[in-house]
């Protein structure tokens, strides 16, 4: 039995028992974190169950469309929750400042598909194996019968999107495959994701991957490639992190690369750092070396001090891994 039949009635006695629900999802959201989080909130509004969203970041400006988007907030309407469901998250620590929030709630529930940091929660939901924790949703919602409308659809797809690359991903198995036509039969809305997620680039993210690009470093006969983006580039350009959504991967399709990385200072002194890899270079591994993590192929950490020191030492443990593999 699968993990999610195995949950599937603690989930929703956990549920059904509780009158106030908090949602939450890591900092930095993107397209699985938020369209999870608010797949969840739909279903609890569903079946009449008082729940709020929380995130310690707003909603990126390209995931301003997901429904019900704009009642995600910042800090609790309530003073206490009985349930708290946190979903796309392996760290307590990654909910930023939403976390004193769920550490004071009666039960929690984690919904999740990263490789486990500190296995949170009293039931956890959680499979490495899935591409997005919208496919794990997605499961979930079919198990338990409930009725997909056109607004979970249209979030869940968004996790699934976002997290595949578009299908274009290692981690695009037949099963993500037949859930996105599942949830375009229930009235997802698949055109509007696409553009919205990958088609809405403001001229100052344009403007920051050329700097990018120009600066790229190669090494390892081409396998390893990074760059950097100064504190300055996003002063100068008026940008801020989540223009720069997309450039790892950027940086990753070149033909000879196996691991790639881009290093990027938006807040002066700190160093946020993501890291892609093909088939299997652990790259999660070398994250949590330096206290980041994810998956396998996609992970990120933040340093603290100068980029060239950061730069430094991720690059020497990039190398090892493409070595020793
Ligand atoms: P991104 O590079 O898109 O920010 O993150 C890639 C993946 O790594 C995501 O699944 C994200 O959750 C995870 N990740 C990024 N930064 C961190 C971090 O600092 N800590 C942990 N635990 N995971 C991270
Ligand atoms: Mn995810």
């Amino acid at each position: 039995m699968s993990v999610v039949q195995n949950l599937a009635s603690d989930f929703v006695s956990a549920v059904r028992s509780a009158s106030t629900v908090l949602i939450g999802t890591h900092l930095n959201p993107d397209g699985d974190a938020l369209g999870s989080a608010r797949a969840v909130s739909h279903y609890l509004d569903g079946i009449g169950v008082a729940n709020e969203v929380l995130c310690h970041h707003m909603p990126p400006r390209n995931l301003r469309f997901l429904p019900g988007v704009s009642r995600i907030r910042q800090t609790p309407k309530e003073e206490k929750y009985d349930l708290g469901i946190v979903v796309d998250l392996d760290s307590l620590e990654r909910l930023g400042s939403t976390e004193p929030f769920f550490a004071s709630c009666e039960r929690t529930i984690f919904i999740d598909h990263h490789v486990p940091h500190d296995a949170p929660g009293d039931i956890r939901i959680v499979d490495t194996a899935a591409p997005a924790t919208a496919v794990i949703l997605a499961r979930l919602f079919i198990e338990l019968g409930v009725e997909i409308t056109p607004e979970i659809a249209t979030c869940l797809i968004a996790g699934i999107v976002t997290d595949t690359g578009s299908f274009r991903f290692r981690n695009t198995t037949p099963e993500s495959l037949s859930l996105a036509a599942r949830l375009l039969e229930q009235g997802g809305d698949i055109t509007q994701v696409s553009e919205q997620v990958f088609q809405s680039k403001p001229i100052s993210s344009a403007r920051l991957l050329g700097f990018a690009l120009e600066r790229m470093n190669l090494a390892c006969d081409d396998q390893l490639c990074w760059s950097v983006l100064l504190h300055e580039d996003f002063e100068q350009n008026h940008a801020v992190d989540e223009d720069t959504e997309g450039f790892v991967n950027e940086l990753l399709s070149i033909e000879t690369v196996q691991i790639s990385a881009l290093f990027r200072e938006p807040k002066r002194g700190k160093v946020r750092c993501s890291i892609r890899s093909r088939g299997d270079y652990d790259v999660s591994a070398v994250a949590r070396i330096f206290g980041g993590g994810g998956h396998k192929n996609a992970a990120g950490c933040t340093f603290d001090g100068p980029v060239n020191e950061a730069v430094d030492r991720l690059v020497a443990e990039l190398k090892l891994c493409l070595e020793s593999s």
